[in-house]
């Protein structure tokens, strides 16, 4: 699969607005901030596409970007906005759950954490839907160059021990990555294949 041909085809305010529930797709997930446009930017090689997402008025849409014609990535809102109204949180809250498990085409989650500050309470939130809905999820720790090798490693390592101990590593996988050193994209991009392929 080539990433620069991704191309954004539209948005959704809720699931029953999604495309055709056929072919493969991949979705991203992560608090605001946690660097979601910048992995989604280095992965196609394209930056417009990050800045649909972030158009005003498109930051609580799901966004579609199709890769072939039976492939998509796509792009949550970026959840933990402390701004957004409780009831508004609640309605996306019903919406994702629902997404993740009943959309059929849907293989894979990749879900971006901060390296500095990995497993907040809304990703503990995510995962654990996720797993609920047997749905596979790859981490991606990112802005791993903001720490040193050493530190990075060992949250990497705590991690996939965590993960372990609850016995979800078959389901959960994480790795580090940086958007600006571009660096843990292969591993990536192996990951999306294995999900996309039909
Ligand atoms: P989003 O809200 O999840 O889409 O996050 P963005 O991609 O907009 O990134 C949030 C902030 O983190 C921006 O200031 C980015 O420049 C910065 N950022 C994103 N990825 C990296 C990275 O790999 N390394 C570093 N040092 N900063 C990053």
């Amino acid at each position: 699969i080539n990433y620069a041909n991704a191309e954004f085809t539209q948005s959704a305010p809720s699931i029953r607005q999604c495309p055709p529930d056929t072919g493969a797709e991949v979705a991203f997930a992560g608090r605001s901030n946690a660097g979601k446009s910048s992995a989604i930017n280095a992965l196609t090689s394209n930056h417009k596409l990050a800045r649909t997402s972030k158009t005003p008025g498109r930051t609580q849409l799901i966004n579609f970007f199709q890769l072939t014609e039976t492939q998509r990535l796509v792009d949550l809102p970026g959840y933990g906005y402390a701004k957004v109204p409780l009831k508004m949180k609640q309605e996306w809250e019903r919406n994702l759950s629902e997404y993740l498990r009943e959309r059929q085409c849907l293989k894979g989650m990749i879900l971006l954490m901060d390296t500095r500050h990995p497993m907040q309470e809304f990703d503990t939130t995510m995962l654990n839907w996720a797993i609920g809905a047997e749905m596979p999820v790859h981490i991606l720790l990112t802005k791993a160059d903001k720490l040193k090798k050493g530190p990075a490693q060992a949250t990497l390592l705590a991690l996939r021990k965590q993960l372990k101990e609850a016995e979800v590593d078959d389901l959960v996988t994480v790795q580090l990555f940086s958007s600006l050193k571009k660096t843990g994209i292969d591993q990536l991009v192996k990951q999306l294949n294995l999900w996309l392929a039909l």
